[in-house]
């Protein structure tokens, strides 16, 4: 088992009721948040500072010494001080051999510094056991007990031991630590909280780019059109009817993008004949992504619910439905009933309900509280099994909406075809695609790749 795994580590912390003291060198914003909870948590604190005059902001159970004085009071020192004045620690390294240096800190940008913080660190005190921890946590979380939010906090250091006393004091807080291995982690942990949302990026700028393309699509063929060729104002259709044309068209393409990626692996693996050769890195940045992806495209067909709970109290379709009325009541001639449009349209709301259905059931499954309960097999059956009918049914409920007019030449507008029609061609590729790596032929040996056999070794890593 691998000795740097926080799971090797004692589950709770160290119980004995004598707690170490722990020296915080800076009273600013953490320091003094960190002081609060370390009291609280039954830990003497005290901590270094410039100036030794106690304020009121100062935890009134703490000690303010001189760095100097602090520091041989205490085999741990959290440095809450920015990098850029660590520099003041040189004339203490005497004082700092053999002690537990916590580095906290943050930067303002990505990759800052060529090398981390708490290598910094390590270098200006060399005989000191450096280790990286809590610069995920915020002061205000300390301070509020707000902890809900993010209570990770990632830990690393060349020493196993001061690691091991370091990660006691997180957990004594109420905290998690992760254990991320030596100091060489700390670039990353310093750049983990710069980062903005990093898996949403791919789904937010694909769904803006289509967004875009197909509110244009729409507006030519929808606004444009009538306007040039019947003089007919239908600009308000920017409110309602143009959005809702673009959620389901959204929502069908992106759920399609969530099990295209697993398709082309597919044909990957089956070409190579092997599952040990790495996928380019935009399919594996892809399939990273695909639970972002699956999210965006259930809010867009959530939203796509709402805009058509409002249809029938548009003006726009009042009007044209009481028209109609009155167009008959004029021929005194009434429509009988069109038995297949009937059937169509029950078919195409029958299919798009159960789809939103599974769509929202998928949803649930991928929240953390909820995929923590189910086992693996559980949670595959859900989303692979659940979500291709998901996509089959979505699928569906566009195809019959089209009905009889999919392929109409009289349904295109300057030669462009309806947008649902668009939204249609990646899910039924990947549709299509999907049902011929069911058969037998290619299921068989593609189940035996992915088991580990190889038929072509040359390719693999
Ligand atoms: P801060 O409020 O600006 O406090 C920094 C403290 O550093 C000062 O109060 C001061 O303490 C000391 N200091 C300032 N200049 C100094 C110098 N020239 N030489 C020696 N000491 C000096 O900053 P902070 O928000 O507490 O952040 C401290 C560290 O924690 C930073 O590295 C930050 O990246 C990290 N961090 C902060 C948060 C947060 O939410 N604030 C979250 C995660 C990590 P004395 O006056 O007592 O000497």
């Amino acid at each position: 088992m691998n000795k740097n795994s926080s799971n090797t580590m004692a589950l709770t912390p160290n119980t004995s009721n004598k707690r170490e003291t722990v020296c915080i060198f800076g009273t600013g914003d953490f320091g003094r948040a960190l002081g609060h909870k370390l009291i609280q948590s039954g830990y003497p604190v005290v901590f270094g500072s410039r100036s030794t005059q106690v304020s009121s902001l100062i935890p009134k159970d703490a000690e303010v010494l001189s760095h100097a004085e602090a520091a041989q009071k205490a085999a741990i020192i959290i440095m809450a001080i920015q990098r850029q004045h660590y520099n003041f620690l040189t004339p203490l390294a005497e004082i700092l051999r053999g002690k537990i240096l916590v580095d906290i800190s943050n930067n303002l940008k990505i990759n800052q510094y060529p090398e981390s913080n708490a290598e910094y660190l390590a270098q200006l005190v060399p005989g000191a056991k450096v280790v990286k921890a809590f610069n995920t946590v915020s002061a205000w979380a300390l301070q509020s007990g707000t902890l809900d939010a993010s209570r990770q906090v990632f830990v690393c250091g060349d020493n196993m031991e001061a690691k091991q006393m370091v990660m006691d004091i997180v957990r004594a807080l109420g905290l998690t630590p992760l254990d991320q291995g030596t100091l060489l982690a700390a670039q990353e942990i310093e750049n983990y909280p710069l980062q903005l949302f990093p898996m949403w990026k791919f789904p937010i700028l694909l769904s803006f780019g289509l967004i875009v393309f197909f509110f244009f699509y729409c507006l030519i063929r929808d606004v444009i059109y009538p306007y040039v060729y019947q003089n007919t104002d239908f600009s308000f259709f920017i409110a309602i009817s143009i959005p809702n044309r673009i959620c389901p068209i959204l929502a069908l393409i992106l759920l399609a993008l969530v099990y295209l990626p697993g398709v082309l692996a597919a044909i990957m693996q089956l070409y190579r004949g092997t599952k040990y050769h790495r996928f380019p890195d935009w399919l594996d940045k892809w399939m990273l992504c695909r639970k972002q992806l699956g999210l965006v495209a259930l809010a867009f067909a959530s939203l796509h619910v709402l805009y058509t709970l409002v249809i029938p109290i548009r003006s726009f379709v009042r009007w044209r439905i009481s028209s109609q009325i009155v167009s008959q009541a004029l021929n005194n001639k009434t429509e009988p009933l069109n038995n297949t449009n009937a059937w169509l349209s029950d078919s195409y709301l029958a299919l798009g309900i159960l789809g939103f259905f599974l769509f929202v059931l998928l949803g649930i499954t991928s929240l953390p509280s909820v995929s923590n309960n189910v086992n693996w097999r559980e949670f595959r059956f859900v989303q692979s099994k659940l979500g291709y009918l998901t996509l089959i049914l979505c699928t569906a409920h566009t195809l019959v909406y089209g009905g009889n007019r999919f392929l109409s030449p009289s349904s295109y507008r300057w030669y462009l075809p309806n947008a649902y029609m668009l939204s249609l061609i990646v899910p039924c590729i990947v549709l299509v695609v999907k049902f011929v790596l069911i058969f037998p032929c290619l299921d068989k040996p593609l189940t035996r790749i992915r088991q580990g056999w190889e038929r072509n070794p040359q390719y693999s890593e």
